[in-house]
């Protein structure tokens, strides 16, 4: 049941009407780049491309498990600390960074608390993440034991950069009841050492990064890797910009696109769909494993209504 202080709800937050302007300035669409992203998507459809071109919710072979609870609007973030070793520009983290727990957009004393929080909302997906995590890895293992207390089964993937991450974190993970981690490898210059090692635990572990135009080169090689090394998954984000990272978007030359979505809080970076449906096309092309997910901005506020209207279902009819 809905309580009154859950109005600051991670899906409230996201969805309601809070919006403020990004302040990135607009940038004018260079020549060509409408008829280069329909081109891509009719290349991409001629490859037996799945999913909706319309909402640019688009994958290669089959999605990640984790990703099933979020587009349905039933997943959720579980954050274990806003600290983190890197400072990626185009992290969207609010800063100065706090170190707390926040489930489902609730400030948390325990990970104890988690569960409850998890059933109240009929939730069946969560992604653990921060920050950094594993910079915490008591409050991480004991937020994962804790979750594998609910009585339905709720899917766990941990999103880490891999810095802090031991073998013996591993196993205790796996043994805690974690599903799959999913590594920002940008936050590392593409080192995908932490994601061998990963491998070896978790077979479902996947790879989760912004298609940032200018490191075009580098992501296609990473796919290459990603691909030998027999990691199943990839997931590509559109690169965004939002209040807290617009600042550190706009130094690096990117501008809006000028689409405003209703249901988030950030914006579309010009020149950032193309930059991700041609790496799509790439592993697409290329990969002769990894499946490839493209999870647009689009996708995120399909997601974001969803999970929105279930709230006010809630709402509307409690339990
Ligand atoms: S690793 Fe993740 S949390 Fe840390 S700065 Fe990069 S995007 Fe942000």
């Amino acid at each position: 049941m809905l309580r009154a202080d859950d109005d600051l709800s991670w899906y409230a937050r996201k969805a309601d009407g809070l919006r403020r302007d990004v302040g990135l300035a607009e940038a004018a669409p260079g020549p060509g780049a409408v008829p280069r992203v329909d081109a891509l998507l009719a290349e991409l459809v001629r490859g037996g491309i799945k999913g909706s071109i319309a909402r640019r919710t688009l994958y290669t072979r089959r999605l990640p498990p984790g990703c099933r609870g979020c587009l349905a609007g039933r997943g959720t973030n579980a954050f274990v600390t806003g600290l983190c070793t890197r400072d990626c520009f185009f992290c969207f983290n609010a800063k100065p960074r706090v170190d707390e727990l926040v489930v489902h957009g609730i400030k948390l004393s325990s990970p104890e608390e988690a569960p409850a929080v998890v059933a109240r909302y009929g939730l069946s997906s969560v992604g653990v993440s921060g920050g950094e995590p594993t910079l915490r890895p008591e409050r991480l293992l004991r937020l994962v034991r804790a979750l594998g207390t609910l009585s339905s089964r709720v899917r766990i993937d941990l999103y880490t950069n891999g810095d802090c991450l031991s073998d013996d974190l591993l196993a205790e993970l796996r043994d805690a009841g974690l599903d799959a981690l999913r590594f920002n490898v940008v936050a590392r210059e593409f080192d995908l050492e932490p994601v061998a090692r990963a491998l070896a635990f978790f077979p479902e572990t996947a790879v989760e990064v912004p298609a940032v135009p200018e490191r075009r080169a580098e992501l296609e090689d990473m796919v290459l890797a990603l691909d030998r090394l027999g990691v199943p998954f990839l997931n590509i984000h559109e690169l965004f910009a939002c209040r807290e990272n617009a600042a550190a978007v706009e130094s690096r030359g990117y501008g809006s696109t000028g689409e405003r979505a209703e249901a988030l809080l950030w914006e579309p970076v010009a020149g950032a769909e193309e930059a991700a449906l041609g790496l799509l096309l790439f592993a697409q092309r290329r990969a002769e494993r990894l499946s490839a997910y493209y999870c647009s901005c689009r996708t995120q506020e399909d997601i974001s209504r969803r999970g929105l209207r279930r709230r006010r279902r809630q709402v509307a009819a409690p339990p």
